[in-house]
């Protein structure tokens, strides 16, 4: 008997039946257009050995004006349609089945020649969209109709139809983006006529044995956005033009909403998705933040929708769904929700990829294969880049012994999971240190190994990590003043009013630690409030009418930094701006191109640019210094003296711009060659 008798449950569409109720959604990868089609073969491939339902593929644009970005995949040429056919072959031959998403970008494609109902811009596009005329409009729709035909021609399952997120068929549904008053435009009825006209083209051009889902947005977050009402409606309208499965957009690109961001609680949107159940004949698919075989069950076994979609975790373990079946959950990698490796990736023109998984789209590449030689292997610092060098030589047959001087596995996440908004990173510890006894690693915890402890090893891997960069500022041993790992790690209290050093990552995550209490990623209701969500069904577009509201901060907080720059600007790029926000809102003052003069029992004396004026006092009871960090590197110097090799790694080897994803990334590389 399964712990997930909803979740792998199999789901009949009529004219065929899937595995079961899970859905991979559309992910961008950026293989497409690098044209290694063996690679997009291996990454679908993979998730379709691993058990998935449905996958659904990277939007793939139905002519140039529709794409994202200039040269955005599509199916434009027999070559494209032989590329593709190589792909769902690999899919269906591993037992998986697969969808092509047709994605038209609308307004956010990101070109002059972009296309859209009116010349209304977007806040998130420096192109002004041309208004389509009627043959206009025509032209898209042949375009989507002969993009599906070709998809069926390539061997894929069926299509979805990328209607939400704020793209082209959402920007004719809302006044604000609109402006027609021909039959597009107007009327609710005139501005859904181009979803329902495209959705009932396509049924007629590819049969009645064909997956067609529709992704419709349910909750804009936008001002302006459609009613409750409206998105019921043409959920029956699209339901009638022939779609085989309804799924669950949220939230337009330009909302200033976060919706899939790991601050952003789990299942967050299950109840949008709930609203429509019962209202379509069609199955119904609930999407955003649902990344474990639990949170999918309940989802399902609660009524909220027929089938999940779950996408970024799909990068963090193909194997998510036979893991979950053979009662192995607690070994699926978990998606932390952090964007950084993935959505950061392809707003950076890199290939996506998992800070958990760096296989994710690299199958072909970084390849674990089994030891020739079994070694003993020693691995100092249990952080993730020792963890992940460890986990990678274990699996690869060495015989790895694992030391760490902390009491407990997961270095600097141990302390990224006490940051309000960052509970991911627990179960992100947790899995390593499932992983790390699964895999039989000698673990010795509580053991600050020396050179003569390793010189009897094979392979020696230092991982030892990082020390916070002391400022060297003036009055900086009193009492008053404490490092971040002291207040995230040593229990450390700060007063009421604090003076943040540095307002790099870990500055932003002590400022939101120094304001917040309990934690809104945890809390629905309060999470909503925050960022005033509300039922669409009350405020159109699901935007409360009383706007965000926000717990007062527990602490005073000033955030400083000596560059001059925008405070948070090197954040995450999908990211930084949910920082940000979430700071302003609770009164955190930033300052830039400060000098720190001294520190005294007041607080902080600053003075601002190269000619040290406008002295100043930030009061304060507690500062807290977060100047960045340099390499530990007292075990690695030790080694070289006595002349025993050893591999540096993360921290230890390059403090600079450190993070989890780095840290992993060149643990699994470095052990993937031992
Ligand atoms: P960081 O991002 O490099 O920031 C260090 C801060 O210290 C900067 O604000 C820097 O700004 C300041 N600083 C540097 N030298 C200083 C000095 N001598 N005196 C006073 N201030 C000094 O490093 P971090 O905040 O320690 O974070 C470490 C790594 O973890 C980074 O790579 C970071 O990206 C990553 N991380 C990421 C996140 C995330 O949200 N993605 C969260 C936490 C950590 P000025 O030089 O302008 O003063
Ligand atoms: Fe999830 Fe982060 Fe991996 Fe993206 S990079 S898939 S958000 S864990």
């Amino acid at each position: 008997m399964t712990e997930y008798p909803h979740l792998l449950a199999p789901l009949d569409l009529g004219f065929t039946t899937l595995r079961n109720r899970v859905l991979m959604g559309s992910m961008h990868t950026g293989l497409e257009e690098r044209g290694d089609w063996n690679r997009v073969a291996e990454f679908y491939a993979a998730r379709a050995r691993g058990g998935v339902g449905l996958m659904v593929t990277g939007g793939m644009a139905p002519n140039r004006e529709g794409g994202v970005f200039p040269g955005a995949a599509g199916l434009f040429s027999d070559q494209d349609i032989a590329n593709h056919r190589g792909v769902t072959d690999r899919v269906h031959d591993a037992g998986g089945r697969i969808a092509m998403q047709i994605l038209h970008a609308g307004r956010y494609a990101y070109g002059p020649d972009c296309v859209a109902p009116s010349a209304v811009k977007s806040p998130i596009s420096p192109f002004v969209p041309n208004a389509l005329d009627e043959a206009g409009i025509e032209k898209q729709i042949g375009d989507i109709v002969t993009a599906a035909v070709r998809a069926r021609a390539a061997g894929y399952d069926g299509v979805e139809v990328m209607g939400s997120e704020g793209y082209f068929l959402n920007q004719f549904l809302v006044t604000h983006t609109n402006r027609r008053t021909d039959r597009w435009g107007g009327s609710y009825e005139n501005r859904m006529r181009l979803p329902i006209e495209v959705v009932r083209r396509v049924r007629a051009a590819v049969g009645d044995d064909f997956i067609l889902i529709y992704r419709l947005s349910m909750i804009d977050l936008v001002p302006d956005g459609s009613t409750w009402e409206e998105v019921v409606r043409l959920a029956r309208e699209i339901e009638k033009a022939g779609a085989t499965i309804l799924n669950t957009g949220i939230g337009w690109h330009e909302a200033r909403v976060p919706t899939i961001a790991t601050s952003v609680p789990r299942r967050a949107f299950a109840w949008v998705t709930r609203k429509l159940m019962g209202e379509v004949g069609v199955p119904v698919i609930a999407s955003n933040r649902i990344n474990s075989p639990e949170v999918a069950e309940g989802v399902l076994a609660e009524g909220c929708a027929d089938m999940v979609s779950m996408a970024r975790p799909f990068l963090a373990d193909p194997d998510f769904v036979r893991k979950a079946a053979e009662g192995r959950a607690d070994e699926i990698a978990p998606c932390i929700a952090c964007n950084q490796a993935c959505l950061d990736h392809t707003f950076s023109g890199k290939i996506s990829t998992c800070l958990v998984n760096p296989r994710a789209c690299y199958e072909t590449e970084l390849v674990i294969a089994p030891a020739g030689v079994a070694k003993t292997v020693a691995v100092v610092g249990a952080g993730p880049a020792g963890l992940s060098a460890a986990l990678t030589a274990a699996e690869r047959g060495h015989r790895v012994t694992l030391f760490d001087k902390a009491g407990a596995l997961g270095g600097q996440l141990n302390m990224a999971k006490k940051v309000p908004g960052k509970e991911e990173f627990r179960g992100l510890v947790d899995w390593f240190a499932t992983m790390v006894a699964r895999a039989g690693i000698d673990l010795r915890l509580g053991c600050e190994a020396g050179v003569k402890d390793l010189k009897d090893f094979d392979e020696v891997i230092v991982a030892t990590g990082v020390v916070p960069r002391d400022p060297g500022i003036p009055g900086q041993d009193a009492p008053n003043v404490i490092s971040y790992v002291d207040l995230l790690a040593g229990g450390a209290r700060a007063g009421r009013r604090v003076a943040v050093v540095g307002a790099g990552g870990i500055g932003f995550d002590v400022a939101e630690y120094l304001v917040t209490g309990a934690s809104p990623a945890e809390d629905l209701a309060a999470w909503k409030a925050e960022w005033g969500v509300s039922d669409p069904e009350r405020d159109r577009g699901g935007l409360a009418s009383g706007g965000p509201h926000t717990e007062p901060a527990l602490r005073e907080v000033t955030l400083l930094q000596r560059k001059a720059e925008k405070p948070g600007k090197r954040l995450g790029k999908t990211t930084g701006w949910i920082h940000r926000a979430a700071l302003k809102m609770k009164g955190v003052k930033m300052l830039s191109g400060v000098n720190y003069e001294r520190i005294t029992p007041e607080g902080l004396e600053i003075s601002f640019g190269e000619a040290r004026e406008n002295p100043a006092l930030i009061a304060a009871d507690t500062i807290v210094l977060c100047a960045g960090q340099l390499p530990q590197r007292g075990l690695a110097d030790g080694l070289a003296a006595e002349g025993i090799a050893a591999h540096v790694i993360g921290g230890a080897e390059k403090a600079a711009e450190l993070d989890a994803k780095r840290a992993i990334e060149q643990g699994t590389r470095l052990a993937a060659k031992l």
